[in-house]
């Protein structure tokens, strides 16, 4: 067995939250840092021109392609669970939406007990590693690492969904991460002059060349190495060899909501009886480890349009795509450029809710199954996002083996409220799709079908079409209480030298997409781990 040297941090996992800790960490020059990561380099062309987003959920090469397991009494179906498996993680087969999430959804963190964590002390943070196309203000920052920038053109369709729904009585946002979320406009994608920004284009790769940075791609951390309770280094997989490397200072999880659950779980960190089960040795009996899991379920309904302005397009047209394609080499314009939403917007449904408890986001493109092809017709999708489920699931290791996919199991839907409330936000939706504004590029509504209104017809619809948003959360949860997994500096409870610094610590998932809260957790992350070794 080959063991490296003695490194400062080993950060596992390159994704959203590595990246970002990979460069935060190596800045000073004093820390020597190794960073894991079970996925190869971001060469794949498709990876850095957003659209090719449609491309990464079937490419074993990119994604772990990881499915859940279906509900007992709701989405009784296995769903399709993508997760990025290269460097950049997910950050970099995402959909590109820039949302932060409501200031409430960070109170909320701090009223839990978790100091440091509200509004006031994040919004510093996701400052510091915005490079705002628009400039530096109040809410954003410019110069950061992580480019956030506009739709390139605005499009008609998006501007004929902005103002439909002010008639049907929202108000007008042209900044969701500013002052208020609630309204409707264009979103910002994390693109840089029409290229992706993922954490490893903004944080990782100008930085790469650092001497106390060490990158090992296709690494597959096995599990965590322990005396007694201390942290004291990783073992892991690569080219068919077992390594190992030590640490003086600290191992920070980050491997998402998924697997770091499962790492903590295969390194003895879990519900003993059942890692016992699997003859995994207790090192903690932290039962809350894979519990609390969230999502956001979604649910789309599909527009045949009458122009032939959209990605199905250019899709199912070589002169079109010809045409897009010269356009975005030349212009750096057009729909190669589009993030997973064009335009989308907030609003409150349930009755009494203080803040907006779904999202919409307008598509355009339009298809019956995930990742397969897209529809004939010019059409376009416009999705309605549960903002805060009740729901809740748990991710556990169904076997020893580190390569095994741990099993997922999200319970979506249990919650009456949360069907409540995406029926509530289907009907919203479809007041707004019936305005004169937008109307007039409708030809019809293909799924579910203007017949389907009541109750029964729209759940059948729910249950057969819905589907994740790909932003699980929770798993490894942060808190004060005795289930929590990691405490508000995010240490792991009950072992030392040891964090999770990735999605899976938020305690309650935010009011908007994922991505850019899982920055500013590394971000915030970052400065605590220099604090507490006074670096
Ligand atoms: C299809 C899709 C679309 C999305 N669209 C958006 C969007 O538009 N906007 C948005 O804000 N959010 C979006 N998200 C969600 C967002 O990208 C994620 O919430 C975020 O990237 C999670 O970051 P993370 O650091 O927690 O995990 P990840 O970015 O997934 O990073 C985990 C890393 O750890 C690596 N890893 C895992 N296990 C091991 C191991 N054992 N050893 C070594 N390495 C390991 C993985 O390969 C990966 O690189 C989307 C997600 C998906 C899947």
């Amino acid at each position: 067995m080959e063991t490296k040297s003695v490194f400062d941090y080993i950060i596992v996992g390159a994704g959203s939250a590595g990246c970002v800790l990979a460069n935060r960490l190596t800045a000073s020059g004093r820390n020597r840092v190794l960073l894991l990561e079970a996925g190869g380099e971001d060469k794949n062309l498709w990876v850095h021109i957003p659209i090719g987003y449609g491309k990464h959920f079937t490419n074993p090469k990119i994604n772990w392609l990881y499915s859940s397991e279906p509900g007992e009494d709701w989405l009784k179906r296995r769903l399709i669970q993508p997760r990025g498996k290269i460097i950049g993680g997910t950050s970099s087969i995402n959909g590109l939406i820039y949302m932060r999430g409501q200031r409430e959804d960070y109170d909320l963190w701090r009223q839990l007990g978790n100091t440091g964590w509200s509004y006031e002390d994040v919004l510093p943070y996701f400052k510091k590693s915005e490079d705002q196309q628009r400039g530096a203000d109040e809410y954003h920052g410019s110069g950061g690492p992580l480019a956030v920038s506009d739709p390139m053109e605005p499009h008609p369709m998006a501007d004929a969904f902005i103002a439909a729904a002010q008639d049907a009585g929202h108000r007008r946002n042209d900044d969701f991460n500013g002052a208020e979320q609630e309204g409707y406009g264009y979103v910002q994608w994390t693109t840089r002059n029409g290229r992706r920004c993922s954490t490893a284009v903004g944080f990782l790769n100008p930085v790469r060349h650092r001497s106390n940075l060490t990158v090992e791609p296709k690494a597959l951390a096995n599990r965590i190495l322990f005396d007694g309770t201390r942290a004291t280094g990783v073992e892991y997989s690569q080219n068919g060899d077992i390594k190992e490397a030590k640490v003086g200072g600290e191992v920070i999880v980050c491997t998402g909501a998924y697997n770091s659950p499962q790492i903590l779980q295969l390194s003895g960190i879990g519900p003993p009886e059942h890692l016992r089960q699997f003859g995994i040795d207790v090192v903690s009996d932290r039962s809350g480890v894979g519990d609390n899991l969230q999502d956001h379920v979604n649910c789309p309904l599909f527009y045949k349009v009458t122009e032939p302005f959209t990605a199905n397009d250019i899709l199912n047209r070589w002169s079109t795509r010809i045409a897009e394609g010269l356009k975005y080499i030349f212009q750096r314009r057009g729909l190669l450029g589009m993030g997973a939403g064009y335009a989308g917007g907030y609003m409150k449904v349930y009755p009494g809710t203080a803040t907006p408890d779904i999202q919409n986001l307008l598509m355009l493109f339009s298809s019956e199954v995930i990742g397969g092809p897209i529809d004939p017709f010019s059409g376009v999708g416009v999705y309605t996002v549960l903002l805060r489920p009740e729901s809740r699931g748990s991710v556990m290791v169904s076997s020893p083996e580190p390569s095994e996919p741990p099993k997922i199991t999200p319970n979506y839907l249990t919650a009456s409220k949360d069907r409540d409330i995406l029926l509530m936000g289907f009907r919203k939706t479809r007041e707004i799709m019936a305005q004169p504004a937008v109307r007039k590029y409708i030809v019809e509504e293909v799924r579910p079908g203007p017949e389907c209104v009541s109750d029964e017809c729209l759940l059948e619809y729910l249950e057969n079409t819905g589907r994740t948003s790909y932003h699980p959360v929770g798993t490894c949860r942060m808190g004060t209480d005795d289930e929590a997994v990691v405490d508000p500096r995010l240490r792991v409870n009950g072992v030392q030298g040891l964090r999770v610094v990735d999605a899976s610590i938020m305690p309650t998932l935010v009011s908007g997409n994922t991505n850019a809260p899982t920055i500013m957790i590394a971000e915030k992350a970052s400065d605590m781990i220099m604090e507490d070794a006074g670096s």
